[in-house]
């Protein structure tokens, strides 16, 4: 078996449900949520969407994180819906709090000032703690010791097709290291130093370390942030509310560097840095377009955005109830396309139908 019946440190409790032995799962991959007691009823609409179009058949873990104890309710009620073991994690004080370095009362000026009043949670102060925890800790909770894939789900979600492949196989048989739906723009506003700070960094680790982005540009990834060769970025990044990828990525000497060095720079807290720009800077330097996967057959919608499969076939056989004219690749925000473009990885069979 892949996890000991003895809690890690920092997991407040587990419902072991019974195991199904199904020969398809992978080993050591698991759902992932990072969420507050008051968004319960949320969640529970996200489980059952994914549970009926995917893990029913796979029962996969599913690992809750939370920054204050989870409630009795929120575990019943949330346990009782996935059909694999559910896991409920505390986020240790260090991994949601200021380090010694940031200082608080220009952090809390910030969020007070002019700039940020009318941009999304730029007031926020546990929207910065969110982020950094996103960025830099949330691979290293205990608990996500016993696993390799994980697959981030947030409340209140829709999955709009059935889910016929199962995506952490795809990772694992493929060697791919990261996969997204939605590409999205960025508030320039919440990262003004980001991009600055980020090539710093790269630039100097690039004396000792392979950075595709750097070394072979013209077969990266820096196309998706960069339309200048990398003088600025262009806003573009995965949007991580879902996001599969491989822990490894986030483990490595190469990254914990990287989200060690802009922690220290303060932009979490000074600016309104989002895990997203920051996980996604990071792939597009690291990783080869053979390494990251945009799930074209997955339909997935949070908030403003959704995608749908460009493939008329695959509209009837996965009983989708999306409308492939919706879909956010072919709206308007250029960075899901640009993705496509960049990497050469293929559209759908449909996509020029539907991109009028
Ligand atoms: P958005 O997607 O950028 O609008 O941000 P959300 O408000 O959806 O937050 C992202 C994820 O972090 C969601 O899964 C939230 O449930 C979770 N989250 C955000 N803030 C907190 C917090 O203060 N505590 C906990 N436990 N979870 C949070
Ligand atoms: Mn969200």
């Amino acid at each position: 078996g892949k996890m000991t019946n003895e809690y890690k440190p920092y997991e407040q409790f587990r419902v072991v449900k019974e195991d199904y032995g199904n020969p398809d799962k992978v080993p050591r991959a698991t759902f992932f949520t990072l969420v507050r007691n008051s968004e319960m009823y949320g969640l529970i609409a996200s489980i059952e969407r994914l549970e009926q179009r995917f893990n029913k058949r796979m029962n996969y873990d599913w690992v809750f994180m939370n920054d204050v104890p989870f409630t009795k309710e929120f575990i019943d009620r949330t346990s009782a819906m996935v059909s694999g073991t559910a896991r409920y994690g505390i986020i240790p004080h260090e991994h949601w709090s200021y380090p010694d370095w940031i200082d608080q009362n220009r952090a809390r000026a910030v969020r007070e000032s002019r700039k940020f009043a009318n941009v999304v949670y730029g007031g926020s102060e546990s929207y910065r703690h969110m982020c950094r925890f996103n960025s830099k800790f949330f691979y290293k909770h205990p608990i996500m010791e016993d696993y390799d894939l994980y697959w981030r789900v947030e409340p209140d979600v829709e999955f709009m097709c059935d889910i016929q492949e199962d995506p952490f196989k795809y990772l694992a048989t493929t060697g791919t290291m990261y996969g997204f739906t939605i590409a999205f723009q960025e508030f320039a506003v919440t990262i003004e130093t980001l991009w600055g700070t980020a090539m710093e960094y790269f630039r100097k680790e690039s004396v000792k370390s392979q950075l595709p982005a750097l070394q072979t540009p013209e077969d990266s990834l820096l196309g998706f942030v960069s339309d200048d060769q990398g003088g600025n970025y262009n806003m573009c990044h995965f949007w991580t509310n879902f996001e599969i990828a491989n822990l490894t990525l986030w483990r490595s000497p190469l990254y914990e560097g990287f989200a060690d060095y802009l922690d220290h720079a303060g932009g979490f807290f000074y600016e309104r840095w989002g895990d997203a720009p920051v996980h996604s800077i990071a792939v597009s330097m690291m990783l080869k377009p053979s390494q990251v996967h945009v799930f074209q057959d997955i339909s997935y919608k949070h908030t403003v955005a959704g995608t749908c499969p460009l493939d008329d076939d695959r509209l009837k056989s996965a009983h989708c109830i999306c409308d492939p004219l919706g879909d956010w690749t072919i709206s308007g925000q250029e960075c899901n396309k640009k993705f496509l473009e960049v990497s050469k990885q293929p559209t759908l069979k449909d996509f020029k139908k539907y991109d009028q």
